[in-house]
């Protein structure tokens, strides 16, 4: 057994933030320190944070063995939190250093004093008020009771630090010290929240119940947008708060936020503190310790605020559960839906995973027993899911150069007579995916990736969507060389903004595509200018599919229905349906009843029948055979192995060495498909290769993927990423 308490002089094993495959060994500081403490240590001649793992194994020479400089003025990291960076890093085979380091994405953890000198306005009058002296008090009577730091002060004022030192001398600021990270404002639970419709409120209490029995338990909440599902689930989250302990909400996207604290605020008094890359550095401190105190009750987050050190987490919602960008990519390549019920079951925690369209895997634990399904069957208010209905491609008249289609058009020029607002749905940014010359038939490629160049006519450059490099439209063909005769070919949303313009002279339109806004402010006032009903028709990415309320809205028009179903990736029909029935869940959310047509080359397709009939259970079940009789995820495990490399040679050498030496994972039944060149074979330069292994649920596959991989030596400039159940292949 690990002693919880090393005395000064004990030996303790540190986990570092640096890349080593061990821990480190160091004598405990004076004072001693906790099992799990956040400590500085030194190594070499640098200074680096760590975490006490455990006793020391004292195999080196004693005598060589340094200090702990010091214990950081944070909460040790509690064994909940331990066990779960380790389960983490065994399932997605990270190394435990980088587990640490997601653990402490908070600048300044380290810095010793805790407390700060502010500055507040004095009693005392000042001898001579010169200009500068009057414009500091000016500043600080502005802002009321506002305390600054000196530099803050000093600046807001435009005055040297210097003036600010002689007003405190003469009473006329006043200099007080204040905890540097203070705790968040109290959240009231019992402030009184909506009064729910029937089947919110039963679903809340069943809810509540969880929270209340103190246990592990996954929920799917699962109801269109618009049904309540925030609201349910905020009925959870003061349970929760009721209990004392903490709540975490995970939504997918930093836009969704603001909107989202304004609703935590109307229910709790108080805004909850916030997690996510838009959050300033020292607010991220702020949380970060707060959490670890406990004087933080609610944090609403991105996916990494999966890693703070809560006290005590009872509940975790993870809202739209089915959202991709859950997956994290780079780094560190976890599901942080997953990783979520893994933590909760680690703390007898309440994980609610909330969603209009659930993913496959949850889907999947529901029918197995593992997860409880809730449902919010109607909409609140009235209105429900629109008509849905598809424009069959081949018998409509099109002009070539065109996209909208004559019954497209006839419905929204009816809408716009109405004066209701349509949605033309395109989920392709920039004006053309493909610029191709006319006179040789050669396509404008990325130079350093496997991928088209798009045409981006309102920034006047070529774009690669890959690596983002761009470069200004050629004149003449790279190729053959001939001038005038590069063609944009097929639509993005740029292109349609001028078919709509040709089309519907006299409407007001508005393009929504992520890169068309220089801010997220900018984004948001145009969300806002068509929420109140400053525009007509409204043509957008996916973007638009994300919960936002456009009350107007009655229409939705799907340019290209078809679009997600090419391609090999496993997911393309799941995600198809998906994103089709969030974007025509934006049409009629409120009285008016709304209307989506998807127009489609192939109307007979079992997935465009699926999205058109709304039958979901008919289309998940479907999908789920079609899984189990091949093997694959979720009802099989799957890992991608992907080597990349400037040195094509070497990619494919290792590749092949790689398949050729598979014994650890024939022991336990995988089977290994490749090295093929991955489906974007070169980014930024680098050539990729791709390896996929297949086995089956209940083999221990990170085990035997650790084995096999470390039977090789990566040249230097090799790179070896594994990501366990992929979620796109690329
Ligand atoms: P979802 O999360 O399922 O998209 P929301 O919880 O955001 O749904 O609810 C949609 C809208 O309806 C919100 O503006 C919400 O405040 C409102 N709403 C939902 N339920 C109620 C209720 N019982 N009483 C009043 N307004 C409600
Ligand atoms: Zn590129």
């Amino acid at each position: 057994m690990t002693a919880d308490f090393f005395h000064e002089g004990q030996l303790v094993g540190v986990l570092t933030t640096q890349p080593l495959d061990r821990l480190l060994d160091y004598k405990a500081p004076e004072g001693g320190c906790w099992l799990g403490a956040f400590v500085e240590v030194p190594l070499g001649p640098r200074k680096v944070l760590g975490v006490v793992w455990g006793a020391g194994q004292g195999n080196f020479d004693l005598s060589k063995i340094r200090s702990v400089n010091r214990v950081l003025e944070a909460a040790p990291m509690r064994e909940e939190m331990r066990n779960f960076l380790g389960r983490v890093a065994d399932y997605t085979l990270t190394p435990m250093p980088a587990m640490l380091r997601l653990a402490t994405r908070a600048p300044g953890l380290g810095d010793a004093p805790s407390m700060r000198k502010v500055y507040r306005l004095g009693d005392a009058a000042p001898e001579r008020l010169t200009e500068a002296r009057a414009r500091v008090l000016e500043v600080l009577r502005d802002y009321g009771g506002l305390s600054f730091t000196l530099g803050e002060l000093a600046e807001a004022a435009g005055v040297g630090t210097s003036v600010v030192k002689g007003l405190v001398t003469q009473g006329a600021v006043r200099e007080e010290d204040t905890p540097r990270d203070t705790p968040y404002p109290a959240l009231d639970p019992d402030l009184a929240g909506k009064s729910l419709a029937d089947d919110q409120a039963a679903s809340a209490e069943i809810l509540r119940e969880g929270v209340r029995s103190g246990r592990y338990g996954t929920t799917l909440l699962q109801g269109v947008t618009g049904s309540g599902k925030t609201e349910v689930y905020l009925e959870a989250v003061a349970e929760c708060l009721r209990q004392g302990r903490q709540a975490l909400v995970l939504l997918p996207e930093i836009a969704l936020t603001n909107e989202f604290i304004h609703r935590v605020e109307a229910r709790f008094g108080m805004p909850p503190a916030e997690w996510h890359s838009g959050v300033t550095l020292t607010e991220r401190r702020r949380c970060w310790r707060m959490v670890g105190q406990g004087a933080a009750q609610l944090v609403v987050g991105a996916r990494s605020a999966l890693y703070l050190p809560f006290r005590d987490l009872g509940l975790i919602v993870v809202d739209e559960e089915h959202d991709t960008s859950y997956k994290q990519e780079d780094g560190v390549v976890y599901n942080a839906r997953d990783m979520a019920v893994l933590r909760a079951s680690l703390n007898e925690a309440q994980v609610v995973l909330a969603s209009a369209t659930p993913s496959l895997e949850s889907w999947a634990n529901v029918e197995a027993g593992k997860y409880r399904k809730l449902e919010l069957t109607s909409r609140f208010g009235a209105a429900v899911m629109p008509k849905m209905s598809a424009i069959d491609m081949r018998v409509e008249d099109v002009p070539s150069g065109r996209w909208i289609s004559p019954s497209l058009q006839a419905a929204i020029n009816d809408r716009t007579q109405k004066g209701e607002q349509s949605l033309i749905f395109l989920n392709r940014r920039g004006y053309a995916p493909v610029t191709l010359c006319r006179a040789c038939g050669h396509q404008i490629g990325c130079d350093h990736c496997d991928a088209r160049m798009v045409e981006h006519r309102f920034l006047k450059r070529l774009v690669c969507h890959q690596c983002g490099e761009t470069k200004p439209m050629p004149a003449a063909c790279p190729s053959c060389g001939v001038e005038g005769k590069l063609a944009p070919v097929g639509p993005g949303v740029e292109r349609m903004a001028e078919e709509v313009a040709a089309v519907f002279p006299e409407s007001r339109v508005t393009v929504l595509s992520s890169d068309l806004f220089g801010s997220a402010r900018a984004l948001k006032e145009a969300i806002a200018n068509i929420a109140e009903g400053g525009t007509d028709i409204i043509i957008g990415t996916q973007l638009v599919a994300k919960g936002h309320n456009f009350p107007l809205l009655t229409l939705v028009g799907v340019i290209d229905a078809d679009l997600g179903l090419q391609g090999s990736d496993l997911r393309a029909a799941e995600r198809t349906f998906q994103l089709m029935r969030q974007v025509a869940g934006r049409a009629g959310r409120a009285e008016t009843p709304g209307e989506a047509l998807l127009q489609t080359y192939q109307p007979e397709h079992p997935v465009i029948r699926a999205i058109l009939s709304g039958d979901e259970e008919g289309f998940w079940s479907a999908e789920a055979a079609a899984r189990k009789a091949a093997g694959v995820p979720p009802y099989g495990r799957m890992a991608g192995i992907v080597l990349s490399s400037p040195n094509v040679q070497e990619v494919f050498d290792l590749g092949s060495e790689m398949a050729r030496r598979i014994e650890p994972l024939r022991r336990i039944g995988a089977e290994v498909y490749g090295p093929a060149p991955a489906p974007i074979a070169r980014i930024r330069g680098r050539h990729r290769v791709r390896l996929l292994v297949k086995a089956d649920k209940a083999a221990p596959i990170q085990a035997a993927l650790a084995e096999w991989v470390g039977q090789f030596k990566l040249p230097t400039n090799l790179r070896l990423t594994i990501d366990i159940d992929p979620q796109s292949f690329y």
